[in-house]
Order: C-alpha cells, then structure tokens, then sequence
C-alpha cells in the first residue's frame, strides 16, 4: 500500500512498479511459450524466441541499472525510463505472435503498455499507442483468422480496436487530469510556504521545518538576525526601497548558504531565520560572518546615492529545547547584538571564537 501511495506521489516508484512488473512478465512469457512449445515445438517460434529474450534481459538489466544508479532526472535516466515502453511495445510485437496470437494469454499487456505511454506523452500519447497496438492487433487478426467475415470475428475485431482505443484516450486524460491537478497542488503549496517578497520558506516553513527537525533528532543550529535600524532606510528612502533590501539581502544569505548546509527563511518583518545543519560552531561562525560581511560590503544605491544596511545575529545550538525555548533564546542572544551596538554575531559558547563574534559563556 506504502508503495502504491508513492507511486501516485513520484515518478521514480512508478518507474519501479513498471521495471519489476516487466521483470515478472518476463517469467509469465517464458512459462507460457515453454508451456505451449511443449504442447506444439514449432523450431522457428524457438529460435525468435531465444533472441528475443536474450535481447529483454540485457535492456532489462540496463534500464535497471540507470533506473536505480542515476539521480532522477539525469539524461540517461530520462533516456531509460522513456525508452522503456518502446522497448515494451517492440517486444509485445514480437510476442504475440509467438504465444498465440490474439488468442495470446498476454495480449492485455497491450494495455498497460498504453498506460505506461500515457504516463509521458499523455492524451496524444496514448492514442497514438492505441493505433499503434491496433496496427499490430490487425495484422496478426488478419494474417490468423481464416475467416474475417464471420459476424462472430468482425465482433470480436471491434470490441479489441475500441478497448485500446478507450485505454489510450482515456488513460491520457486521466492522466493529464491528475498531472494539472498534481501542478496545481504542489503550486498552492509553494504559495502556502513562500513569502511573496522574498521568495524565501515564509515563517510558515520555518515553524513546521523547526518541530520536524526536533522530531527527527537532527543535531543543528538556529540564527535569527534582523536588519539594523531598517525603518531609518524606509523612512530616508522609501518603503518601495526597503522592499528591494529586504529581496537583495535574501538572495545574499540564500546564495552563502548552500542547499546541504541549511535553510534561509524570512521570519517576519526585517528579521531571517537561518537554520544551520552542522554541530560545528566554528563551521556556524564561518558562515554568519560570510553573511554579515557580504551584507555590510554590498552598496545599495537610490537614485544614485550609495548606502549600505547592517545585520545584528543571535545564534545557538540546539539542544533538546523545543521550538518556541529555541526562538526565545536565539532571540534574547539577537537583542544582546542590539544592546551591544548592532552590527555582530552574538552566540553561546561552546569553544570557538571568532574577533567578529561575541561570544557569550
Ligand atoms: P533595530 O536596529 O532595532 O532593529 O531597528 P529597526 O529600525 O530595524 O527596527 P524597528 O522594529 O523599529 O523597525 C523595523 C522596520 O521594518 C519597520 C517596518 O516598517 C519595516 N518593515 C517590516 N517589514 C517590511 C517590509 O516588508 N517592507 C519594508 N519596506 N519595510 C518593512
Ligand atoms: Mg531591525
Ligand atoms: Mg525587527
């Protein structure tokens, strides 16, 4: 159920289900020509066969590979996983013929084949696998029944050509429907999570990230830092002016702080948040002074008059508080930086020191 519930939600565990279920036809094939090559050894069905499976398991093995050792969405990966109902289609083909034709105990593979197509082309994708498995379904129809007038074969003929056309259609609507509401979705999400100035994870983000990193018992640090005497900036230049701070000053700390390392969050007004996810003080100095010196450094500029802004940091380790004892001592720390002068990082000391840092015992 777990696995089922993933694939709704990834492509990659869809991918899987689809590899391990041509993994498991790959054996149901097998048992069902041996099966009937007993029955009737017809050699040339033996000799097509063998290649084709030999053929199977090295693009099986292939696919495998790149599916399970390349990052989703690398260029093989891609390559592989698209390539996959082309191969599916090539070896159904093949197939059929070999265990019976349209009588095969395999013919409704055609159908999952459609899906799977659907998944990445979507409506015009599934048609055009519709016509394709039709195309097949005809030939073998026409070069296997002695009899295409009978009423009983014309009915038989349309019901299969309408059910893969259906799956086709339908298969690519469902979904392109579930695709765009899937879209919608993770965009609402974003809108629940972003802060519209900054585009940075809003206050929102920091709370859930804050209680779920606790829970997880990750080991990390939290900084909360606040822009310097900001309303002396929107009352000398304007609020529209102290927008543009505030975005500059996000994109500044979010392109210090690597992805791996931690998140960037506007906390409310002037002030960040900054999660950081390493126990090593020294590694939290190196970075909060990088930040506080890229901001201190840059020249905004207001119809030509140059200014600069300063940051005020305080920052702790966490240490089985929870959140809101997390804030409020990262916060008392920031409004010690303010008491001291503004313009420096104010942490707990756990050893490390820094001549920019006021570290507290
Ligand atoms: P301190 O050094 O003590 O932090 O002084 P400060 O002036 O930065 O602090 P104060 O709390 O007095 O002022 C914060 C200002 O930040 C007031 C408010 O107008 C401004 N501010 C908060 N949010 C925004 C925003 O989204 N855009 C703009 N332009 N200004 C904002
Ligand atoms: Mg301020
Ligand atoms: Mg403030």
């Amino acid at each position: 159920m777990k696995f089922l519930r993933e694939a709704y939600q990834s492509g990659h565990a869809l991918e899987i289900i689809f590899s391990s279920l041509r993994w498991f036809f790959l054996v149901v094939s097998i048992t069902v020509f041996i099966l009937q090559y007993v029955e009737d050894p017809v050699q040339i069905k033996l000799t097509l066969f063998v290649p084709l499976v030999v053929f199977g398991l090295i693009y099986m093995g292939v696919s495998d590979y790149y599916l399970h050792r390349s990052p989703e969405g690398s260029r093989m990966y891609t390559f592989m996983a698209k390539c996959g109902p082309f191969f599916d289609f090539i070896a159904f083909s093949t197939l059929v013929p070999l265990t019976g034709g349209i009588e095969s105990p395999l013919f409704p593979l055609a159908y999952l084949i459609i899906l799977h197509i659907a998944v990445y082309w979507r409506f015009l994708g599934g048609i055009i696998a519709a016509i394709l498995f039709i195309s097949v379904y005809s030939i073998i129809f026409l070069k296997q029944v002695s009899d295409i007038s009978s009423f009983d074969s014309i009915v038989n003929y349309l019901c299969q050509v309408l059910f893969l056309f259906l799956i086709g259609g339908l298969g690519g609507i469902i979904v392109s429907r579930e695709r765009k509401h899937h879209s919608e979705k993770n965009m609402l999400v974003e809108v629940a999570n972003r802060d519209y100035l900054t585009n940075l994870l809003n206050h929102r983000s920091f709370q859930e990230c804050l209680r779920e990193d606790i829970e997880n018992g990750l080991e990390f640090h939290i900084a909360l830092t606040d822009i310097d005497k900001f309303k002396c900036i929107n009352d000398k230049y304007g609020h529209v002016m102290g927008d543009l701070v505030l975005r500059q000053i996000g994109a500044m700390i979010t392109s210090i702080i690597p992805e791996k390392t931690g998140k960037v969050f506007r906390y409310g007004g002037e002030e960040f948040a900054i999660i950081l996810y390493t126990k090593e003080q020294f590694e939290v100095n190196r970075i909060l002074v990088q930040v506080k010196q890229a901001v201190a450094n840059h020249c905004f500029s207001c119809e030509g008059e140059p200014f600069s802004v300063t940051m005020s940091f305080g920052c702790c380790k966490q240490n089985g508080e929870t959140p809101n004892q997390l804030v409020k001592k990262a916060d008392k720390l920031l409004y010690e930086a303010k008491d001291n002068g503004r313009n420096q990082i104010v942490c707990v000391n756990l050893g490390a020191c820094h001549d920019l840092i006021f570290v507290k015992d």
